[in-house]
């Protein structure tokens, strides 16, 4: 197998199941290379045998689940799950994200849940719109980020003009790790900066790589046969080593620089390079934030708290498989864990450590880990599990819809049932779902459309609902707090029909039009209006 031939020790502690984890998740723009890169990185871990699993596996299973056809049809992944899989001394727990914007709440839920994020940037475009949108999320959790710059076998921008982007659109200090040794048609290999060696791109990828005596070695000239070709880029390397940043493991681990790869996940090439440093350079699992205090990975006694609730795994059973990041502890199966939210404790029998192609039960998992944990409905996006202190970890958002519809049912004699399946869904994170005050029936946000195709096809599949949707007078809404119940009280009794509740009873104040929302954010001045909210 390819595996572990050359791993590098991940940590001094590395005997310590922490240290050797590595939670990270992939952020790019749709088509820069995410999937391509996640099977390579599956089939270094072993996880997979052939590269072209993981999209033949999303087929499968869009083919066995109704709601899915959506992701079929549109060639897009809705779905965010979890891989795990080891290399070297690690193990890496790489969570997947839908590329897909108009699912970016299930993206940003993801993102609390790793310690480190690689950016996938396709070398002919540079850094896109949702790249940007991603990193300024990781920017403001403070995750550190590795960079690989993808498709170098094609036409590529110079890779000044690549590294100088992302300096200058992310005010992100860059330390480029490896330098590509030609470019498109004539991408030979990989130099590693300061290091003397070379990868070359013919090279059986086990070969590994090639010593080198620094960039004036002759085999450079063997590389880049094109007239003047070697000596230009011998000047070009000449600059990247003097001119810019040499990689600084502090200035990483605080998200001031990010070291940068080159390669092309395509041909596999550069992806070795890219694991080694996320097992050198990446943090392992850090400390979580809880509202009573901070939580940190060393500590005995188990923590975790869920952000992603996926229904239909499993076509033959309706279970809902809820995914936990374990934050300190060891999570054993079969261990009694108590739900904070309820207070009730809960048996943690059969939770699941997913692969590429598989899952199998976890009868141990530390922190960093991400577990699936089955239940039929009694686990929600933002819940803490712990075994019996009382807090609450922060920090999984909730944003203002951008869309608000109201839900129309063709068969009037179902709405009891409706209710329960749209409690469901808003506990999942498919929508979100309000309850006017005025009795009026449901009205379901979304931040973006596809989010509200997603649930017409599962509440059709999986509840038998066909219902439609009506636009409502709401554009806009936010969660309203204040000092006390009395001024609440007051501002809900003055916008009776345009007061709803969310599923956990918090008042959401609906408004017409950004400007109207405005004119009541100004005259209120006592009320706070949110747009963001923690789950709970
Ligand atoms: P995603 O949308 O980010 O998941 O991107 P994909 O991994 O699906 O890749 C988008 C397209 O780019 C596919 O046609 C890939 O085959 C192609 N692609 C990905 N990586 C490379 C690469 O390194 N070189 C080339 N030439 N094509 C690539």
């Amino acid at each position: 197998m390819l595996m572990q031939t050359d791993p590098r020790p991940a940590d001094p502690k590395s005997a310590d199941p922490v240290a050797r984890r590595r939670t990270f998740a992939i952020i790019s723009h749709p088509d820069a290379g995410k999937t391509t890169l996640t099977e390579k990185l599956l089939l270094f871990g072993g996880a997979i045998q052939l590269a072209g699993e993981v999209k033949a596996k999303r087929n499968r299973v869009s083919t066995r689940s109704d709601w899915m056809g959506i992701e079929k049809e549109r060639g897009i992944s809705v779905v965010t799950s979890v891989m795990t899989f080891e290399y070297g001394d690690c193990v890496f727990n790489l969570l997947d994200t839908p590329g897909h914007e108009d699912f970016s709440e299930d993206t940003y839920r993801t993102l609390t849940a790793v310690d480190s994020a690689v950016m996938v940037i396709d070398a002919a475009k540079g850094i896109e719109a949702r790249t940007r949108k991603l990193f300024e999320v990781c920017r403001l959790r403070d995750i550190p980020i590795v960079t690989f710059v993808n498709k170098l076998d094609r036409e590529a921008r110079d890779p000044f003009e690549t590294l100088d982007e992302i300096e200058k659109t992310l005010a992100l200090d860059v330390a480029p790790i490896t330098w590509p040794i030609g470019l498109g048609r004539n991408f030979a290999g990989t130099y590693e900066l300061g290091g003397n060696r070379v990868r070359r791109l013919d090279a059986a990828d086990d070969a590994g790589t090639i010593p080198v005596s620094g960039f004036a070695d002759p085999l450079f000239d063997e590389l880049l046969t094109e007239n003047g070709a070697a000596d230009a880029w011998r000047e070009e390397v000449e600059l990247a080593e003097g001119g810019l940043k040499s990689f600084d493991l502090a200035a990483f681990r605080e998200g001031h620089l990010t070291p940068v790869f080159f390669g092309s996940a395509l041909r596999n090439f550069g992806v070795r390079d890219l694991i080694d440093g996320l097992a050198r350079f990446a943090p392992p699992p850090r400390g979580q934030e809880a509202d009573k205090r901070a939580v940190q990975p060393s500590e005995p006694k188990m923590t975790g708290f869920v952000f992603k609730i996926q229904a239909n795994m499993d076509p033959n059973h309706r279970d809902r498989i809820a995914f936990m990041r374990v934050c300190s502890g060891m999570l054993r199966r079969g261990m009694k864990a108590k739900l904070v939210r309820t207070g009730k404790p809960m048996s943690l029998s059969a939770p699941q450590f997913f692969f590429a192609q598989d899952r199998a039960i976890a009868d141990e998992a530390y922190a960093g880990d991400v577990v699936g944990i089955p239940n039929h409905g009694t686990l929600r996006i933002g819940d803490t599990l712990t075994e019996g202190e009382e807090i609450v970890f922060r920090g999984v958002p909730s944003f203002a819809p951008e869309i608000m519809r109201r839900i129309k049912l063709t068969d009037a004699m179902k709405a009891k049932k409706l209710k329960e399946a749209l409690q469901q869904m808003g506990e999942e994170g498919v929508v979100q779902v309000f309850i006017p005050q005025d009795g009026s029936p449901a009205i379901v946000g979304v931040v973006g459309a596809l989010q509200l195709d997603v649930l017409k096809e599962r509440l059709q599949a999986e509840y038998g609902l066909p219902i439609d949707y009506e636009t409502t007078r709401f554009s806009v809404c936010r969660w309203i707090e204040a000092e006390s119940e009395a001024e609440i009280d007051k501002f809900v009794n003055a916008h009776g029909s345009a007061m709803a509740s969310d599923l956990d009873g918090a008042p959401v104040f609906m408004a017409t039009t950004a400007f109207s929302l405005r004119y009541e954010e100004e005259r209120w001045e006592k009320i706070r209006f949110t747009d963001v909210k923690d789950y709970q």
